[in-house]
């Protein structure tokens, strides 16, 4: 296999991290790589503190510490875990459970659930670059009975529009969305967030799709044929990511978080050099998701 299409593996990530020294500074040089300021004075300068990881205002004396206003945040167990979960989470080809990460890192599963729920979170898409070309838009129900997939109490599915961008015979990215209704402000919500407006977009004859040509004067709207037969990529997309799901035993509980996850890797599978250097660095770079954030 061609070099830059490998992802670190894990004689690479172990000689770059063996111990909690080597994390500590790899987060400090990534915090302040394009500057620094103060929070408290908004000073620009800083020199290394006492810990030389952390960071201290030549003016006021204030210290930062790398984690603080991190992803990192008030991380209660040793960054080289904390590493290595992100390692885990990137790398694996299908992902990796929070039961699986508390057998191989003996920390408690329920530990591993909630670290990994702010990976997830750094995971999610920016929307910087908005999918192009020929883009397939529907929307599906995940949960219920049908998809073997648990739903809230009650048995309550949830909807869930999606978009793929379609290069030759596959497909090259997909977005997805859960949303508390099909109506047209979050069906285009959702475009707009996700697909460039000269964009050549398809979706089916339902109404709530009518008048978007203002904003994407390309668009298409196709009849849908018995079993999606004119829609086939977009709906192969829809069952592996329901496969994956089912198979990882995940709810719809925290199903916005699962398609980001599901969404990053597969945005990038044929991309895989620098997807662990990338999601460290979306950790640094983004504010604390905390627990209470988390379960609501
Ligand atoms: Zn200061």
């Amino acid at each position: 296999m061609e070099n830059r299409f490998k992802s670190l593996s894990i004689f690479e990530f172990q000689s770059k991290f063996p111990d909690e020294l080597s994390c500590i500074n790899y987060l400090s040089d990534l915090k302040w790589e394009n500057g620094y300021i103060c929070k408290k004075c908004s000073h620009a300068h800083y020199c290394k503190g006492n810990r030389f990881f952390d960071g201290q205002c030549t003016h006021c004396r204030y210290i930062e510490s790398a984690t603080s206003g991190t992803l990192f945040h008030n991380c209660k167990f040793s960054l080289l875990k904390a590493f290595y979960i992100i390692y885990y989470v990137s790398t694996n080809r299908n992902g990796i459970s929070s039961t699986e990460l508390s057998r191989k890192l003996e920390l408690r599963q329920k530990t591993c659930w909630l670290f990994k729920q702010k990976v997830m979170k750094a995971m999610e898409s920016s929307g910087k670059i908005p999918m192009e070309g020929k883009v397939d838009v529907d929307e599906t129900y995940v949960g219920g009975q049908d998809d073997g997939i648990k739903g809230r109490k009650g048995g309550r599915k949830k909807i869930v529009v999606l978009g793929i961008e379609k290069q030759g015979k596959g497909v090259s990215r997909m977005y997805a969305k859960v949303i508390d209704s099909a109506s047209k402000e979050n069906l285009k919500g959702f475009m707009q967030h996700h697909i460039k407006n000269e964009a050549f977009v398809r979706t089916d004859k339902w109404a709530r799709y009518k008048g978007m040509e203002k904003e994407f004067p390309n668009i298409i709207r196709e009849k849908s044929e018995k079993k999606g037969k004119n829609f086939v990529e977009l709906h192969r997309c829809i069952m592996m990511f329901k496969a994956w799901l089912r198979g990882a035993h995940h709810s719809v509980k925290h199903l916005q978080s699962y398609i980001n996850e599901y969404t990053y890797r597969f945005n990038r599978h044929k991309m895989k050099e620098g997807i662990f250097e990338n999601l460290i660095t979306r950790m640094i770079k983004k504010p604390p998701h905390t627990y209470k954030m988390i379960i609501t």
